[in-house]
């Protein structure tokens, strides 16, 4: 059985505050009500069910780039990621990073309609299971530019003129992604696939986003596992 390590250094989805292991014992989620034997609480005693703070976290990201006019899918998901409901590892950035680009896709002059696109991304990213980078090759950031790219371009199992260019900007940011190597961090593999992304899209179907001249990682110091200078975006 492989074990994924827990990861902490999480905020809690309803105040904010530091997540820490506790005893494990029945817990009563500070959302639903439901009761669940586990050992996360937050420093002022709030626990939230896996299910309510993924929903929290899907609402967090919708919001976000719903209300946004920004061309800039890394600006974007700087803001969905420092939300205290994204957590530094987090399967939820397999939704982030395809809501990222369709947005600003969009407020770049994609014609999509924004709505059902998100709330198509958010279905799709959550296919892909927390730790798929390791366990199946398959680095849900990158798969989640392929869920944009399928979107925009309304592609299908049984499309043709599109089917390859979906399946090809995966193939391509995985390349980025493993060349750099393990172990996993959701930051610097949803920086990788965004930039990707919009080089890609620019290329194939002419539509130019905008991304920052340099990208400074902000959460080197919520990873425990930060290669540091191995990575492009480490600070210092
Ligand atoms: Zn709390
Ligand atoms: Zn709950």
């Amino acid at each position: 059985m492989v074990s994924i390590r827990n990861d902490l250094n999480a905020m809690c989805p309803e105040c904010g505050a530091l997540v820490t292991l506790d005893a494990l014992q029945q817990r009563e989620c500070v959302k639903c009500g439901k009761k669940a034997f586990d050992r996360e609480v937050c420093e002022n005693g709030h626990f939230v069910c896996d299910e309510c703070r993924r929903r929290a976290a899907s609402k967090a990201i919708y919001e976000t780039c719903i209300k946004s006019d920004s061309k800039n899918p890394i600006d974007l998901a700087l803001s969905v990621m420092k939300d205290k409901t994204i957590r530094m590892h987090d399967l939820k950035h397999h939704t982030l990073v395809a809501s990222c680009l369709i947005t600003a896709y969009k407020n770049s002059g994609g014609d999509i309609d924004l709505d059902a696109a998100l709330r198509d991304a958010d279905k799709r990213g959550a296919w892909f299971p927390g730790g798929i980078c390791g366990l199946a090759g398959t680095c849900g950031a990158a798969a989640s530019t392929g869920i944009f790219y399928s979107i925009i371009t309304k592609t299908t199992p049984h499309s043709e003129a599109t089917w390859s260019d979906t399946n090809m900007i995966v193939a391509d940011t995985l390349t980025k992604i493993a060349s750099i190597n393990g172990p996993r961090c959701c930051k610097r593999n949803t920086f990788i696939s965004i930039l990707n992304a919009t080089d890609y899209t620019e290329k194939k179907l002419g539509i130019k986003m905008e991304v920052p001249e340099k990208i400074e990682c902000l959460f080197s110091n919520r990873n425990d596992e930060c290669i540091k200078e191995k990575c492009p975006f480490y600070k210092g």
